[in-house]
């Protein structure tokens, strides 16, 4: 007999967990529990995952992209594309001392890729979310003859923004695969107090400031939620430097920044590539979200306003909606 399949995508976060818990408590048949790990996570949600785990009984599956295929064809283009197009041996040795890769999903696309994600070119969500759950889950279970419907939990929430305010409980979205969004009309409320009804934690990022749980920081992180993850965790700003600086080297152009320019106001007009990129790197964003509107005072309060998260059809990427 052909079987339904459920499938939970978790984040860490309280939308995700809520989802979680609601699928338990329904006694979603052959359920999957799946995260789609960045490796640009702060401990805390790995932490929050294994707290899941032991305190729901199951197993959170981790879902990781691996990039080496593509970081060795970067390799190729750069020994043969780039020389046959004039690039300066200097940049060529440049790019292939750190054209390797290091495991860590996040990096490893981005310096295959050369550059950081931006809000016009998102491919973080699609390489790193929706992609390997498809490949790595979906797929394997659609082709399997034993199946009949696979039912996609996604813990999207109508009140995080305008696009999620148009999306429908349940649609197909594939042949004999749904996209299922039981907390639609939920509020933020209703997922701490869902939490509460459970007897299970929130992730402890929300009571150190964070109104979002993801990426740390997701590239659409608003200006005060930068302000207090550098504040509380200064180490992963470091490390996004650190990840500018290897993928600044793996780019022809020498220059990537984390941010793009519509993070910061104040012109990158007339400076040459590696200019721009170094106005707009993590510490000078991090030191201009310390400042005022327009951003000439310091501003001694640490506001957290909701931002919006990434937009994901899957509802992978946290939207900063909420808090508790
Ligand atoms: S949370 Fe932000 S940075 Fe991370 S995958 Fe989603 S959009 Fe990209």
């Amino acid at each position: 007999m052909a079987l339904d399949h459920n499938i939970v995508s978790v984040s860490g976060g309280k939308d995700s967990t809520a989802l979680l818990l609601l699928a338990i408590e329904r006694g979603a048949e052959n359920m999957r529990t799946v995260f789609a790990d960045t490796g640009h996570e702060h401990p805390e949600v790995y932490r929050y995952l294994d707290y899941l785990e032991a305190r729901l009984q199951l197993t959170i599956e981790r879902i990781k992209p691996d990039f080496s295929r593509q970081i060795a064809r970067q390799r190729e283009v750069v020994q043969t594309k780039w020389r046959a197009e004039g690039v300066s041996e200097q940049v060529i040795q440049n790019a292939l001392a750190v054209l390797h890769p290091t495991g860590i999903p996040f990096l490893d696309l981005c310096m295959w890729k050369g550059r950081f994600p931006s809000m016009k070119a998102r491919f973080c969500t699609t390489e790193l979310k929706k992609k390997p759950i498809e490949e790595q889950v979906l797929a394997p279970l659609l082709n399997d003859p034993d199946t009949q419907d696979v039912y996609s939990w996604q813990g999207v929430r109508r009140d995080e923004s305008p696009d999620r305010a148009l999306l429908v409980e349940q649609e197909e979205i594939g042949d004999g695969l749904f996209a299922y969004r039981p907390i639609l009309d939920w509020a933020a409320q209703d997922v701490f107090d869902f939490h509460r009804k459970h007897g299970v934690k929130w992730n402890p990022l929300y009571e150190q400031g964070m109104s979002r749980v993801g990426c740390m920081p997701c590239i659409n992180c608003r200006k005060n939620e930068l302000q207090a993850i550098s504040k509380r965790y200064p180490e992963e700003v470091d490390r996004v430097a650190e990840w500018e600086r290897l993928v600044s080297q793996a780019s022809k152009r020498q220059g990537s920044s984390f941010f793009g320019p519509s993070k910061m106001p104040g012109s990158v007009k007339g400076l040459s590539h590696a200019e721009a990129q170094a106005r707009l790197s993590i510490h000078n964003v991090v030191e201009w979200s310390m400042t005022g509107k327009g951003g000439r005072t310091f501003d001694l309060i640490a506001m957290l306003d909701p931002g919006e998260g990434c937009a994901s059809a899957y509802g992978l990427c946290e939207s900063a909606a909420g808090g508790n």
